[in-house]
């Protein structure tokens, strides 16, 4: 009876199950506290086996608050035209010409008709004509005859530029810059140190995107890419039996945040973004994507120690109780200590988590 009450009492698997959530528990706490919040366990547990992590280029890389910094062609009056146009629009770059234009105090126009032209600029009527601004790509859809020397000197320099035209003509263009993140190329390389494969995707312009991704050290860079595309990149590496994590801040990111198997959204970013997301980086500091990384690595561990502190007081204690080392060598454990080693299992487990709490990233 003694050894059956035993068995009983040292079988008892709470240390078992108490291995997993105690350590999730404690990581994801020790996330909050870095500015890391992670909104459900299995991300945690995807995040240390990720192979890739595509970043997106604005608000990600970048801090996505970029300045207009110069004007080539275009009137006040033709910048009122554009700025009332990015009045409508959402996005970085609306911001950067609504602010050129308050500073400079050009009155916005009436206007109808508003568009958003996907991944290439937008347009809309102003004063009876249709105008358009956007891209590069944009000019060559309109088939309008421009010399784009200048435009692409700009590109090269990492600067954005946004042509404003009719459906005849490109009437001038501005150029945006956006300055990148101080972190991000730290980031980029401890990434890399993690033998993590690094890739850039945005639907700017080629000469842009390659410039900055030099700058950071990112490894791969796909630009020039509808919204949807960034999905479609995703399905193709996981189809290749690849752990996709992805980063972004924007409504076009959502998607693709969905996809892939980690989505990471920054905290600066729109609300649809950290909705999809798995995990949100507060502030949008991407170097936590790194500490993100390690605090999986770490709980990941965490769960497979506890697993050996269970096991281990029931293999060795099961027989024991059970009576088997009786026979040879007299060696029976009586409940009591068999109640006192299935408390410590449990105690070892959860002070092996906590321990968690105090490790570097
Ligand atoms: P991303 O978020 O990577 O910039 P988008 O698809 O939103 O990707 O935009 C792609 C490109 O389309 C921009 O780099 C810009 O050239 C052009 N574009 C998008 N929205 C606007 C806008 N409101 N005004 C001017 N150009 C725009
Ligand atoms: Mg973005």
């Amino acid at each position: 009876l003694v050894s059956f009450v035993g068995v009983l009492v040292i079988a008892c698997p709470c240390a078992l199950g108490l291995a997993t959530p105690t350590a999730i528990i404690v990581g994801v706490g020790k996330g909050a506290r870095e500015g890391i919040l992670i909104k459900d366990a299995a991300t945690l547990e995807k995040l240390h086996k990720v192979d890739i992590v595509m970043l997106d280029k604005t608000g990600t890389v970048t801090y996505g608050k970029p300045k207009l910094i110069n004007v080539s062609n275009l009137d006040n009056d033709q910048i009122s035209i554009l700025a009332t146009l990015e009045n409508k629009s959402e996005h970085p770059i609306a911001h950067a010409v609504l602010n050129y234009s308050k500073e400079k105090n050009l009155p916005l126009k009436t206007f109808s008709e508003f568009e958003s032209i996907k991944g290439k600029g937008i347009k809309g009527i102003v004063n009876g004509v249709e105008y358009f601004a956007g891209s590069i790509r944009l000019i060559e859809d309109l088939k309008l005859s421009f010399d784009t020397t200048e435009l692409n000197q700009f590109t090269l320099e990492g600067k954005t530029p946004v042509a404003l035209m009719t459906k005849e003509k490109v009437l001038g263009f501005v150029a945006i810059a956006d300055s990148i993140k101080e972190e991000s190329k730290k980031a980029v390389a401890d990434l890399h140190k993690l033998g993590i494969r690094t890739v850039m995707l945005t639907g700017d312009n080629k000469n842009t995107a390659n410039y900055i991704a030099k700058e950071v050290g990112i490894d791969e860079v796909m630009a020039e890419i509808l919204p949807e595309d960034k999905l479609v990149k995703i399905k193709e590496f996981q189809s290749q039996g690849k752990v996709v994590a992805m980063t972004g801040d924007g409504v076009n990111d959502a998607p693709a945040l969905a996809q892939a198997d980690v989505g990471i959204a920054m905290g600066t970013g729109t609300d649809v973004a950290i909705e999809s997301a798995g995990i949100t980086l507060l502030g949008g500091d991407i170097s936590k994507l790194v500490k993100a990384i390690k605090l999986s690595k770490i709980t990941m561990r965490g769960i497979k120690q506890n697993l050996f502190w269970a096991f281990f007081y029931n293999i060795v204690g099961i027989p024991l109780a059970a009576g088997a080392f009786y026979p040879f060598f007299g060696w029976l454990l009586s409940p009591v200590f068999a109640g006192m080693a299935m408390a410590l299992s449990s105690v070892s487990v959860v002070s092996n988590s906590l321990r968690i709490r105090s490790m570097k990233l």
